[in-house]
Parts: C-alpha cells; sequence; structure tokens
C-alpha cells in the first residue's frame, strides 16, 4: 500500500512506473523506494481533488469537517509510537524531537478542527453600510484546490500546516512531500484513508522537485499553491503562480537573529542559543543562526557555548540521550562542511566543531561549528546555510545590535535575551522579522502566526491567519428598498 501514490481514495502505481530511494541518515544506507509522481499523475490527482470539492466537500459544514479533522489526528494518535520513529529513520533527528512534531502534528489537526467548526458561526455576518436600501453579507468560502508542497526538515508537522488548515477551510489537497522524507506523508494517506476520508479530498503524490511538484505548481486546476521550501524554489513557485494568478503562499529561509544583552543570565543564554541553532541539527527555517553578544558578557559567555557544545551527544536519534542526529542527505553533509570551509577562508575563526564526531564513521553526522567574528559579508554570516552552525559577531549598543541583525536579506525570525523587560521590547520591536522570541528561541505554537518578511516568505500559517490562507471572502450585497434606483428610471 504505502509504496504506491494516493490518489482520489485509492493506492495506485505511478504513471511512468518510476521509484526513488529514501535513505537513512544514520546509515546512509537505502531504507525504502518510494513511487516517483510524474506530470500525468498531477493532473489525475488534481482532477480528483477538483471533483470531490465540487461533490461536496467545498459545501460542507465546518462542523462536518471538524468531525473528520478530529477523526484525523485521532488515527495519528493511535500510531503515534511507529510515526515518531518512522520520523527519525527518515529524517535523522533524535526520538524525543520526532515525538514533539508527531503530537504538534496532532494537535494541529485537533486546532484546525475547532476552527472549522467556528467558521459556520462566521458565516453571512452583516455589515452595517452607511446606506439603508442595501443590506451585506460576507461569506467565507473555501479556495479550492491547493497544490501543497514541503521541506524535510519537519516531514509530518509540515504536512499537518498544510493540510489541517485546508481541510478546516472546505478545500481539497494535493499533498507533494519533500523526496528526501516522504515517508510520513504516504501515513497521513494511510490515516486518511482508515477514517474513510472522501476519495480525493487529500492526494499525497511523493516525488522528485522537477518531476512532480514542477507540473503540480504549473497545473491550471490548481487554485491555491502553499508552498515552504527554499528561496529559489520559492520563487520558481511563484513565477509559476503568476502564469494564470494562482493564490500563493510560501514560507521560505531564513538566518536569524539572537541579540543577547550583558544583563542576561549566563547559563540561560547557553540553553537558549544552543537550542535556537542545535535541535535538529540546526536544520530549521527559523534556526538563530547569528548570534550578537554584547561585549560585557560575550568571554564568559563565548567560552560556555564552546564547552557545552563539546558536550553535546551526537549520534543514531534512536538512540536515548542523542541530542544531535545526523544531516539528512549526502546533499545536506557536504553542503554544510562546503560551509565550513567557506567560513575558514573567510578568515573567520572557527572555534569548536564542523567535521565528523570522531567514531561515526557512516551516516552523515557533522559536530556542532561555533564560527567567531566572521565580517559582515562573509559568506557563513550572510547565507543560510541550514545546518549545526553558529556564528557570533560582538557589539557594544543597542541600535548597533538592531543594524546587524536587520541587515540581511532575510526577515523570518530573531530572538532577544535582556534583564531588561523594556529594552527587550523595543528591540523585539525593532526586529525586521515575522516571529520574534524573548528570552527564548524557537518555541512554536499552533494559535500564533508563523511567517516571514523580505526574503523569508509572503503570508501566514499556523492560527486564524493559516486558516484565511485557504478562504476566499465573498461579498453580497443586495438592494432591499423598494424604491427606485433612479439612474435611468426617475
Ligand atoms: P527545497 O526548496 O529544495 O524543496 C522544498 C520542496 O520543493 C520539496 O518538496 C522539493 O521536492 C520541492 N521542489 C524542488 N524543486 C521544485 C520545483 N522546481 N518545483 C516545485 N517544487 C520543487 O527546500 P528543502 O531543501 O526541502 O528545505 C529547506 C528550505 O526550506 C530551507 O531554505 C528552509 O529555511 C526552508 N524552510 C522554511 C520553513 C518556514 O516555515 N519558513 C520551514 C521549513 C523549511
Amino acid at each position: 500500500m504505502r509504496d504506491q501514490l494516493y490518489i482520489n481514495g485509492q493506492w495506485v502505481s505511478p504513471d511512468l512506473g518510476g521509484r526513488f530511494t529514501s535513505f537513512d541518515p544514520a546509515t546512509g544506507r537505502p531504507l525504502r523506494e518510494v513511487p516517483a509522481a510524474t506530470e500525468e499523475d498531477v493532473d489525475h490527482a488534481v482532477r480528483a481533488a477538483r471533483q470531490a470539492f465540487n461533490r461536496g466537500w467545498g459545501q460542507s459544514r465546518g462542523a462536518e469537517r471538524a468531525e473528520w479533522l478530529q477523526a484525523l489526528a485521532n488515527e495519528l494518535e493511535r500510531n503515534q509510537a511507529e510515526l515518531a520513529e518512522l520520523e527519525v529513520r527518515d529524517n535523522g533527528k533524535p526520538l524525543p524531537e520526532a515525538q514533539w512534531d508527531v503530537a504538534d502534528a496532532i494537535g494541529c489537526f485537533r486546532y484546525y478542527a475547532e476552527l472549522a467548526a467556528e467558521l459556520d458561526q462566521r458565516q453571512d455576518q452583516t455589515l452595517a453600510l452607511p446606506d439603508e436600501r442595501f443590506r451585506c453579507r460576507v461569506r467565507h468560502e473555501p479556495v479550492g484546490v491547493a497544490g501543497q508542497i514541503i521541506p524535510w526538515n519537519y516531514p509530518l508537522l509540515m504536512a499537518a500546516w498544510k493540510v489541517a488548515p485546508a481541510l478546516a477551510a472546505g478545500a481539497t489537497c494535493v499533498l507533494k512531500p519533500s523526496e528526501l522524507t516522504p515517508l510520513s506523508a504516504l501515513e497521513l494517506a494511510a490515516a486518511a484513508d482508515a477514517i474513510g476520508l472522501p476519495a480525493g479530498v487529500l492526494n499525497v503524490l511523493p516525488g522528485l522537485g522537477a518531476d512532480a511538484g514542477g507540473p503540480l505548481s504549473q497545473h491550471p486546476g490548481v487554485d491555491k499553491l502553499a508552498f515552504t521550501g527554499s528561496v529559489p524554489t520559492g520563487a520558481k513557485i511563484m513565477s509559476a503562480a503568476a502564469q494564470d494568478i494562482k493564490n500563493v503562499s510560501l514560507e521560505l529561509g531564513g538566518k536569524s537573529a539572537f541579540i543577547v544583552f550583558d544583563d542576561s543570565d549566563v547559563e540561560a543564554a547557553v540553553e537558549w542559543i544552543l537550542f535556537g541553532i542545535f535541535w535538529n541539527q540546526g536544520q530549521v527555517c527559523s534556526a538563530t543562526s547569528r548570534l550578537l553578544v554584547q561585549e560585557g558578557i560575550a568571554p564568559r559567555l563565548i567560552e560556555r557555548l564552546v564547552e557545552a557544545t563539546r558536550a553535546i551527544t551526537i549520534g543514531n536519534g534512536l538512540q536515548p540521550g542523542v541530542l544531535l542526529g545526523p544531516l539528512v542527505s549526502q546533499g545536506q553533509y557536504d553542503k554544510v562542511l562546503g560551509f565550513v570551509e567557506q567560513g575558514k577562508a573567510c578568515g573567520a575563526k572557527l572555534l569548536t566543531g564542523g567535521r565528523r564526531p570522531a567514531g561515526l564513521n557512516e551516516g552523515w553526522f557533522v559536530e556542532p561549528a561555533i564560527f567567531d567574528e566572521p565580517a559582515e559579508n562573509a559568506i557563513v554570516w550572510r547565507e543560510e546555510i541550514f545546518g549545526p552552525v553558529l556564528c557570533v559577531k560582538r557589539f557594544k549598543t543597542e541600535t548597533e545590535a538592531l543594524r546587524l541583525a536587520n541587515d540581511s536579506r532575510f526577515g523570518l525570525a530573531g530572538a532577544v535575551m535582556s534583564g531588561d523587560p523594556q529594552r527587550a521590547a523595543r528591540v523585539a520591536n525593532g526586529l525586521r522579522a515575522g516571529i520574534v522570541w524573548v528570552n527564548c528561541s524557537q518555541p512554536t505554537f499552533t494559535q500564533a502566526p508563523w511567517g516571514g518578511m523580505k526574503q523569508s516568505g509572503i503570508g501566514r500559517e499556523l492560527g486564524v491567519w493559516g486558516l484565511e490562507n485557504y478562504l476566499e471572502v465573498k461579498q453580497v450585497t443586495e438592494y432591499v428598498s423598494d424604491q427606485p434606483w433612479g439612474w435611468y428610471l426617475k
């Protein structure tokens, strides 16, 4: 079953019969052969999604969709432990982090179930108009067929962030997971199948970016494109959307800054800085990969950071106590080590890490790395590495810290730590980013808006904003006066 595509409520073989291999990052060895969707499969899935939309899903009540979303959450919950383990094998992340992801994905389905039910109450609200001859009501209608393309760093969670609000809104979905981590999305399809979700409401197409993602983004039957991934691919998706003016939302990369002031507690700062850059092996769009430390605290803080970084346990994510697993792929491993070489070449001081850990001779493991004082124009300071590499710079004043933090083409996230709440609030307000953490870094809640400014994307996911992504707003304005309008008929 799981070795087929999920289209129109059925498991089907890919049109061209192609397959690709998913690897275990901890060993670098093949894990499973996965079906590869291509253009014809995409067309089949988009047509199925359209039919499902027209056949009733798009016109169903929110309360009814809420029940389906709760049933999906229940089904995922039933397999929670297996799902977390599968995610570790496919992605490499430590098991406790995979367990968080699965729990968050389930929570996301439950949250949007509530919003789906609430949508019924928001329907047909009347607007007060300044002319009593008219009555106006506002409707929130589903956008239609959503093409959803996701990355590999949080495979099931990214699928949930896309699918749950779309189904809640009454849209139907064609989901393309990353070719590096397709397995948990197939489990989501299996969960939809197990609960008997109406055929075509959710279609899952593993496949390569150009072969499956490309046709999906270009398909004229797709009304909405929702993409999470890199900036270059985001630009392609946006161009494809421009051809027939598709609604598009983009969650892209980041190079987020963490500003630590002298009045911070050193140990608390170490904890959040490490978590902010090294959890999920640093493969986090919102990772606070640029650390800005005020001069006074810098010597003590950096010394403790290096010490604590060296003490991080690296290994297979399934082993208890491991905090840092392997990177997701050979390509990602080569890319991150390439950035480390560039950092060294441009004169930044490598304080620790940035190489294969001793004793781990297979798999894509990299020791967490810290670069000291890269130049402002250094590639490691400016570009998203998407791996366990932290760059540190010192600053003197609040103004200088904000200038350095905002000097980036990205604007996804930022963090500030200070014992002075007023200063922390000032800096939080001054950061040009869609997500700001104060005295912490990374905690993410389904209720709060998620997304970036500048090249980090367009639109917001999660919270009520996530639902709006999949809704069209319609006004219905009615002439209720018994008097003629008086333009032609006097
Ligand atoms: P990627 O852009 O390489 O791939 C993302 C998805 O796009 C994959 O499913 C891929 O198959 C597909 N794709 C590739 N080429 C395509 C094409 N021509 N047409 C259509 N689809 C195509 O990104 P990635 O390496 O999977 O993920 C890492 C990136 O994602 C990082 O830049 C990271 O910051 C970003 N990201 C952002 C967020 C966020 O919420 N802002 C979350 C996670 C990851």
